[in-house]
């Protein structure tokens, strides 16, 4: 049996119970086995590493670790070839994450979601349209299938938000306004005629700017939903 010290650091230690954060841990193992392989073993997928160390000099997760190597591990630190104009960053999202995908399309983000997808499913998703994967599962992280991804730290929505946008530097890209929260679809400006039959009085009255979604025919206008959602943005976000 083999014998190496792997030491995480930054937010890979939120995998790790108290006791084990920041602290080189032992890790026993046969031999042959690839760096990627022995640290999801610890717990870790390889969606949320960075960069890899054996003994100070940089590997790729193909490495196959000796005995007695010190293995250092540090995150990804904002996650590269994501696009800087709003549509460019795509995801799809669990099915335990409802409320996450309902806040990123606000922002207007493309955001997938269906609360009966399955594990291929989503992986697959992810792989073959180039989504970033965003779970609190993960052994999905962990699929080879699976090359961008995020595990959720929070089970709180808001905090949920806060993190993806932090985590993928998407502040910049908000664009509130412009896609459907049910479907996801991209609104189109409507004309107020068009909708009128579908409008409340009071909105009749004081409203006149109307978007639509093409997928599902929700009408959207700037309302107290609107406002919520601004609102939102100015506290949390700024
Ligand atoms: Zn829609």
């Amino acid at each position: 049996m083999n014998q190496a010290t792997f030491h995480f650091y930054g937010a890979l230690n939120d995998f790790f119970p108290d006791s084990q954060k920041d602290a080189p841990l032992s890790c026993s193992f046969n031999s042959d086995q690839s760096v990627k392989h022995l640290i999801e073993a610890m717990g870790v997928p390889h969606t949320e590493v960075g960069c890899v160390l054996v003994n100070d000099s940089p590997v790729d997760f193909s490495y196959r670790v000796n005995d007695s190597e010190r293995v250092e591990i540090y995150p990804l630190a904002g996650e590269e070839g994501v696009g800087e104009s709003p549509g460019t960053t795509r995801f799809v999202v669990d099915n335990h994450l409802g409320r996450l995908a309902y806040f990123l399309r606000m922002l207007g983000f493309d955001a997938l979601y269906r609360n009966d997808y399955q594990d291929d499913e989503l992986a697959q998703t992810a792989e073959q349209e180039g989504r970033l994967l965003l779970t609190r599962d993960r052994r999905l992280l962990m699929r080879n299938q699976v090359q961008r991804g995020y595990w959720v730290r929070s089970l709180s929505p808001r905090q949920q938000i806060l993190e993806v946008l932090r985590r993928y530097n998407l502040k910049a890209q908000i664009t509130p306004f412009r896609r459907c929260i049910r479907c996801n679809g991209i609104l189109q400006p409507v004309s107020k005629e068009a909708v009128l039959d579908r409008l409340e009085p009071l909105t009749r009255l004081y409203f006149d700017d109307f978007r639509i979604c093409p997928d599902c025919q929700q009408v959207y206008w700037k309302g107290s939903h609107y406002e919520r959602m601004r609102q939102f943005i100015d506290q949390w976000l700024t």
